[in-house]
């Protein structure tokens, strides 16, 4: 709010010499065709239900909008960025990247500010799905799912916050934040690349919020609890604009101030890279960490050979240093282990290398 970042930024002003700061929501949302339909098609079959459980575009859209322009309004110098995520691609929705700005908006009594963001990511969102045909078949060719992959969207997020940051007059810090908006099911291949994101998000200081439109996301909260971002899944889809306006409007330096959803129980699982599916106990390549649910004698992703320690004859002791395995060949060990612990930034991925 105004009045609390003013304040936050002439103290952080006194001691780091920063004179305001800007903050940047990039808000990524799920726009996977098919399961959009699935939706509106459960709603016709369902013809005795009441509507007001099924969510559609349009009208989910014009609430998430709503919010836009209420995170605009609090404060002059608060920014969104808006990217739009289909199975596998992503696109910026809002400032737009192919799509010229445009020229035939409507005049109403919104103000101009509302109107360009508005209008841009609704044409945007329309130029999109009209490329993408009702099974989810993009007109350029490829393979669509029910699922979302995200890892691209965030990674371009995170550019995005870091060139902000870089290009940003001197004096002025630019807070990034991003928040995913996800429909469909969780995705978990690109697993790998998923949790280095976040773990780059982690060490640029990003928070990653989550509103989950369908079923919970595992993904999601291992995202949001270790960038210490909020989780919450709406019940109502009359209702997201509520949640997005109480839960998601304030940056993260503001939220001590309100009362927000309690943390949940986050399930670490990791997603074995042979069937992408989440385990608790599995094997780790130790040179590459692809993690496999079942023994295979070489890593399918970086094509090390595995050496059993059992299978080695032992020496005879002339020299008391050959008795040791060198490093080399020890470092295609596979291992087990228990991958449902805590990560919090120890794991072999915090490098931050995405
Ligand atoms: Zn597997
Ligand atoms: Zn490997």
């Amino acid at each position: 709010m105004s009045g609390l970042t003013s304040l936050g930024a002439a103290q952080a002003g006194v001691s780091s010499g920063i004179e305001s700061i800007t903050d940047l929501l990039v808000v990524i949302l799920d726009l996977n065709p098919i399961w959009w339909s699935e939706q509106l098609d459960n709603g016709v079959e369902n013809g005795n239900g009441p509507p007001s459980q099924q969510y559609g575009l349009a009208p989910t859209l014009d609430q998430i909008l709503i919010f836009l322009n209420s995170y605009l309004l609090i404060h002059p110098g608060n920014q969104v960025v808006v990217l739009g995520c289909l199975h596998s691609r992503s696109y910026f929705l809002y400032p737009p990247e192919l799509i010229n700005m445009p020229t035939d908006m409507p005049s109403d009594s919104r103000p101009e500010a509302f109107r360009i963001v508005n209008h841009t990511v609704q044409r945007a969102i329309q130029h999109i799905l009209l490329q993408t045909s009702p099974d989810g078949e993009p007109a350029a060719g490829g393979e669509e799912k029910r699922e979302t992959v995200f890892v691209g969207a965030l990674s371009r997020s995170l550019c995005y916050i870091h060139r902000m940051q870089r290009e940003s007059p001197k004096g002025q810090f630019v807070q990034g934040r991003v928040l995913v908006i996800e429909a469909g099911p969780d995705s978990s291949s690109h697993y790998m690349h998923f949790i280095n994101t976040i773990f780059t998000a982690q060490k640029m200081n990003v928070k990653i919020d989550a509103c989950v439109l369908g079923e919970d996301s595992i993904l999601l909260q291992q995202a949001v609890d270790l960038t210490g971002g909020l989780y919450v899944k709406v019940e109502n889809p009359g209702g997201v604009v509520q949640v997005l306006n109480s839960v998601f409007i304030l940056d993260g330096a503001e939220r001590s101030t309100m009362s927000v959803p309690e943390k949940i129980q986050v399930d670490y699982r990791a997603a074995c890279f042979c069937h992408q599916k989440l385990i608790e106990v599995g094997y780790v390549c130790s040179v590459c960490l692809s993690v496999f649910c079942a023994f295979s004698p070489m890593c399918s992703t970086c094509q090390s050979t595995f050496k059993f320690m059992t299978g080695i004859k032992k020496r005879k002791p002339t020299d008391p240093t050959s008795s040791v395995p060198s490093p080399s060949s020890s470092s295609a060990a596979v291992a087990a282990v228990a991958t449902k612990k805590a990560r919090n930034g120890t794991g072999p991925n915090s490098n931050g290398k995405a």
